[in-house]
């Protein structure tokens, strides 16, 4: 294989934090970087505002780092993390017959806790010391999974709950390898849940010893929120901070940019954008959304815009309600609470106790308790669809049943995302196996996106850094990514 005279020149669609992410990792390696994103706003849906000199996290509220990969990029780009602390990083609740009731944080909570019944309990706790491992090829949902490890009752109330917190839709729903992959790798063989959490077990997240900051691990944010991930990043890409000013010239950032399609040249692509023509690429790394991604790759890859079609989206709302410690009868502390399935006169998916978690997301001295509330999913779709009135009334009567309101709330922010999730439904593995294997034909192209490999920001990173290492080692070498 021959290597390039010249630097190679590769397209990044999309400006969330996968493009973001990717970019950076490229121009590092060498080679010159184009990334081109729709909107005037990098970071998709990372959206931070600043409200009443509250910080307001409208998407992700915060990265749950369990990844090297993460704690690198946070020292690269030259940021401090926030991490949630003390009773703000524990405190999770669930709700069970409208009482909100502590997840335990270990087996002597687990022995007693009225989540479970007796018997869920000790089926549970059987399960942690010796259960069935998988059979078979076919990927199961996370609730099956659950159910034969733990039990129905805690497949039901445990797996109910985080399911929808995180990936907004139900356990029934969605693809146990798609979702957690590592666990589902280790259901394979080992005989308890036990031996399954000490297969998958990471080296303990650190950054490079470069310093003597503490290990960056849990729940974390930053001083200006999540924007700042966003900012250090697009800074350290166009070579503006820190000590790599070798990056300078090597990148461009495009705001305003709509890629409308990707063709095959000689030597590489044409990306189109709509009203810029074409950007000629030697590599193109797409970080796009899932339908924007059947969309612009419809001519290319016909078969994988077809699958990509048959997935389906789930959308959310993000309701940030401010509340005087006065005129609440119980102030929530904690991380916050969830809604297993089986509630179903909550119409919320949860609750994050903002300001507990992350007390600077409040200005000091404000005497205000920050509340941060979801409602949507796959449980209730059309909720997105709701009008301002008819979501405040749902959150505030929640919370005033769990927390005692006493007058109306200081403000009350509503944000909608329509369609904002992909859903890992049962299935979703062998998808996207078969989405890799086609993609993986077309040297010097690489498909990633929050519709493979992860929804969280933590996987993310990850993603972005592993495809863009790929890509660049390919398209220097002229082989396939
Ligand atoms: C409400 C909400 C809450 C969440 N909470 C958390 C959380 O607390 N923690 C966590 O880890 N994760 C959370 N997630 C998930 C996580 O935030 C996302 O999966 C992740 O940020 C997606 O990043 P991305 O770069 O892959 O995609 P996106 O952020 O969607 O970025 C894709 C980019 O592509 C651009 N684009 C689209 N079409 C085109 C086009 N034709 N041409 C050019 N550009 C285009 C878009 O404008 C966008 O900027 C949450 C998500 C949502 C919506």
């Amino acid at each position: 294989m021959s290597q390039r005279a010249q630097p190679a020149h590769i397209v990044v669609l999309g400006g969330g934090i996968t493009g973001l992410v990717a970019a950076w990792r490229l121009v590092r390696s060498g080679v010159h970087v184009s990334l081109l994103e729709r909107s005037d706003r990098l970071g998709g849906v990372i959206e931070t505002q600043a409200h009443e000199g509250a910080i307001l996290e409208q998407g992700p509220f915060s990265v749950l780092v369990r990844s090297p990969v993460f704690a690198e990029l946070i020292e690269d780009v030259g940021l401090d993390p926030i991490m949630a602390r003390g009773k703000g990083s524990r405190g999770r609740y669930i709700l069970k017959n409208d009482r909100l009731l502590e997840v335990p944080g270990g087996p002597a909570g687990l022995l007693t806790t009225p989540l479970l019944s007796m018997r869920g309990r000790l089926r549970l706790l059987g399960g942690l010391v010796r259960s069935r491992p998988a059979s078979g090829d076919d990927e199961c949902s996370i609730h099956e999974f659950a159910s034969r490890r733990l039990g129905e009752e805690a497949a039901d109330v445990l797996a109910g709950a985080a399911t929808m917190g995180i990936f907004a839709a139900e356990a029934t729903e969605l693809g146990f390898t798609a979702c957690m992959p590592r666990f589902a790798e280790a259901d394979r063989t080992r005989r308890s849940v036990i031996g399954m959490m000490k297969a998958i077990a990471r080296p303990r997240p650190r950054p490079r010893p470069r310093s003597q900051r503490p290990a960056i691990r849990g729940t974390v944010s930053f001083d200006g929120g999540l924007r700042s991930l966003i900012e250090a990043i697009e800074k350290r890409i166009m070579g503006e901070a820190g000590p790599r000013k070798d990056a300078e010239g090597r990148a461009e950032i495009r705001r305003g940019v709509k890629v409308q399609q990707v063709d095959r040249a000689e030597g590489g692509f044409h990306v189109i954008a709509e009203g810029e023509g074409a950007f000629e690429a030697d590599g193109v790394l797409s970080a796009l959304p899932r339908r924007a991604t059947a969309a612009i790759f419809k001519n290319l890859l016909p078969e994988i815009a077809l699958d990509l079609d048959q997935m389906d989206d789930a959308g959310l709302v993000v309701v940030h309600v401010a509340i005087h410690h006065r005129a609440l009868d119980s102030v929530p502390e904690g991380f916050g609470f969830l809604v297993p399935p089986a509630e179903r006169r909550c119409p919320l998916l949860g609750v994050i106790y903002a300001s507990s978690v992350f007390p600077h997301h409040l200005p000091d001295g404000s005497g205000l308790v920050l509340l941060r509330a979801m409602l949507g999913g796959t449980r209730s779709p059309d909720s997105v669809e709701w009008d301002d009135d008819r979501i405040r009334r749902a959150i505030l009567q929640t919370l005033d049943q769990h927390f005692g309101l006493r007058g109306e709330p200081a403000w009350v922010t509503i944000r909608r995302w329509p369609g904002a999730i992909p859903v890992y439904r049962v299935g979703h593995a062998a998808r996207m196996r078969r989405i890799a294997e086609r993609a993986g034909k077309v040297p010097g192209l690489v498909l990633a996106g929050n519709w493979t490999g992860g929804l969280g920001i933590n996987d993310r990173v990850e993603q972005a850094a592993e495809q863009a290492r790929r890509l660049s080692a390919a398209v220097s070498l002229n082989t396939p990514a």
